[in-house]
Formats: structure tokens, sequence, C-alpha cells
């Protein structure tokens, strides 16, 4: 089966959008079933339960997940309150175990989809299954490779697909855990447009704050659902315990969301599009700039410490015919890049004079 043939109608049998959602790992049953019972109780509208029962941890030695017991914990939740259930699969044990367990949606994680191995043992143990199967984007921002693991389980028959948007991982320190890169889940979007988009803001912010916004930027986009960490006492957390939030909190969180009417969309929804696209670029830039300043200070105090001047007009000049250089080359004004970088270059004359000063 061809990946673009799909239809994916399984969406539809959930209210839009659709919310999974649930402990990062299955700790025990109490923590299962006090988290299962309190979003009913707060009126929080989930239809899956999420818990991770094996766990891919960056380091040895952390909660690698309770294992196979654990399925038995997330029975117990589809069986008192009637929610479907999901969890990660990493190979054909866990695949095996899930579907004896009846989990109805399994997912694939992001370290997981890196590895066409594994993606392909996947399919192949879930080969025809009609289970709603899920693909995290892969930890590196590679488009290629995130569809290339849903080609690889719908050439084993498996039809009712999904993917998740978690973010991507980068070097650098930033206000996210991973940054979304939204413009590589909407080219995701453009080629794969039968393919519902789940957005993941947990493992994007990796912290409380800024969850429902990124909820709702992804929203805004067209996505099908959202997928978000709740625990019962999320600051004892096994994992993830800086993102995870109460059921109670969840609850608001999903009330405050502002659901986008599909029909009419158009004109709004692409206008959007771009202006998150821009704000992604912005990010980028200004993350960029704070990088340049911080270079701008080390050489600042290699000049302080070998007697230098700050001002060099050699190197004022290099730069700048560079960059008038690269305009060109980009289609854009001269002037527009040459005031651009004069200013920049003010600023970081004046982040080198501070450290001489202070030296
Ligand atoms: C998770 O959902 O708890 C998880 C491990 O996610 P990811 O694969 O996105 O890191
Ligand atoms: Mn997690």
């Amino acid at each position: 089966m061809q990946l673009t043939d799909i239809k994916n109608d399984w969406i539809s049998q959930f209210n839009h959008p659709l919310v999974i959602a649930g402990p990062c790992s299955a700790e025990s049953e109490t923590q299962m079933l006090e988290t299962a019972a309190r979003m009913k109780e707060a009126g929080a509208a989930v239809p899956v339960f999420r818990a991770g029962i094996w766990k891919p941890r960056t380091k040895p030695n952390g909660f690698e997940g309770v294992g196979s017991m654990g399925l038995g914990w997330l029975r117990k939740v589809k069986q008192e309150f009637g929610y479907k259930t999901a969890t990660e699969v990493a190979n054909m044990h866990h695949v095996q175990a899930a579907l004896e367990a009846d989990v109805d949606v399994l997912w694939i994680g992001a370290r997981t989809t890196v590895n066409p191995f594994a993606v392909q043992e996947i399919a192949n143990a879930l080969q025809g299954t009609d289970r709603i199967v899920l693909v995290k984007n892969p930890v590196n921002p590679d488009l290629t490779l995130w569809i290339g693991a849903l080609e690889r389980l719908a050439g084993a028959d498996i039809h009712n697909l999904g993917a998740i948007h978690r973010g991507f991982s980068t070097y650098r320190k930033t206000n996210y855990r991973n940054i979304p890169n939204w413009q590589i889940a909407l080219d995701f979007k453009n080629q794969l447009p039968n393919i519902p988009l789940i957005i993941d803001p947990s493992h994007i912010c990796g912290n409380r704050t800024g969850l429902s916004s990124v909820a709702q930027e992804a929203l805004n986009l067209g996505y099908q659902g959202v997928m978000i960490e709740a625990h019962c006492n999320p600051d004892e957390a096994w994992s993830d315990a800086r993102q995870q939030i109460t059921p109670e909190t969840l609850a608001s969180l999903l009330s405050g969301l502002v659901v986008r009417n599909e029909e009419c969309a158009g004109f709004d929804e692409e206008l959007e599009r771009y202006r998150t696209l821009i704000s992604d670029v912005d990010y980028q830039v200004i993350d960029l700039l704070s990088q340049r300043m911080k270079l701008s200070e080390k050489i600042g105090m290699l000049k302080s410490d070998n007697n230098l001047t700050v001002f060099q007009p050699d190197r004022w000049k290099a730069v700048t015919e560079y960059a008038k250089r690269k305009a060109e080359e980009t289609g854009m004004s001269q002037e527009f890049i040459e005031s651009i970088f004069k200013t920049i270059h003010e600023q970081s004359v004046v982040v080198q004079n501070d450290i001489m000063k202070s030296k």
C-alpha cells in the first residue's frame, strides 16, 4: 500500500482535536488509576490514555520503564474508565506484548524513528494490523526519515496511521527542550495531507509553561490532535517530571484551547501559517544574534588580553563586503543588509568595550 493512497478516516471517530494524555511513564497501578480517575473527574475531554511502558533513556541507569507489568495497568485503565490506551513500542517484543494487552494506539518514539532497521522490524511485527500507529518525528530534523518510517508501515499494510510532532533536538541551549521547527511539520502536512498530524507540546517545551501556546499554535495550523503528559503527582514523576501537569491543569488547558472550524479555514489558516513560519525564523534570528554577541565577547577578551583596539577597520570592511555580496546573491537590497550589519557591528563594539572596561 502506498502512503499517499491511505484514506485515514480513523481520526473521525474522535472529537476534534483528538486528545491523548496520561503520564510519561507507567510507574504503579495506583499512579495510573489515580491519574485516569482525576482526568475524568476534572472533565478533561481525553479519549485516549497514554503511558510509556518501555522508556528509551538517553543515559544508562535511568528509569527504563516498568516493562510488561504496566500493560496490565493500562488494561485496567481501559476497563475501569473506558479510555482507549496508547503506548510506545520500540521493537517486535514490545509490539507483541502491546497487541496481546489490547493496546489501541501504538506509537514509535523519536529515538526509534531515526533507525530504519527498528522501524522495519516494528512494521513487520504489525503487518496488516488495524490498530492506530503513530510515528513521532525523528530527533534530528529530517523530513525524509519521518516520512520513510510511515512508508515502511504503509508497506506492511498498516493503514490507520498518524504522525506526532514532538520537536527536534539541537546542541544549542534554547528555551525549548526540542525546537518546534514548524517548517518541517508543515512540509510534512503539505506532502501528506491525508496523514493526521498531532502536536506533542510536552516534549517540545520540556516544562509546564508554553504548553498551551504551542498546542494552540498547532491547532491554528490545522493539526488534528494533541498529546500531552499528565501525572497525578508531576513533581514526583519518575521521568519528565518538569514537563508533566496535573489532570486538573490538563482539563483547564484543554478547555482554554480555541478550536478552529475546519470549514472556514482558507485565508485565515494561510495567514496563520505564514505568521508561524515568520515567528520560527525570528526565533532563529534572535538566537543566532545572541550566539554572535557571545562570540564578540570572546573576541573582546582576547583583544583585551593582547592589548588590541576594539575597532579594526580591515575586519569591519571584510564583514560588510561579505554581507553585501550575500545580499546580492539572495536578491535582497544591499542598503538593507548594510544597515543591519552596521547595527550589529555597533552592538558588538559596545559588548567588546564593556569587556575592556571590566578588565
Ligand atoms: C514520550 O512520549 O514519553 C517519549 C519518550 O517521547 P519522545 O519519543 O518524543 O522523546
Ligand atoms: Mn516523556
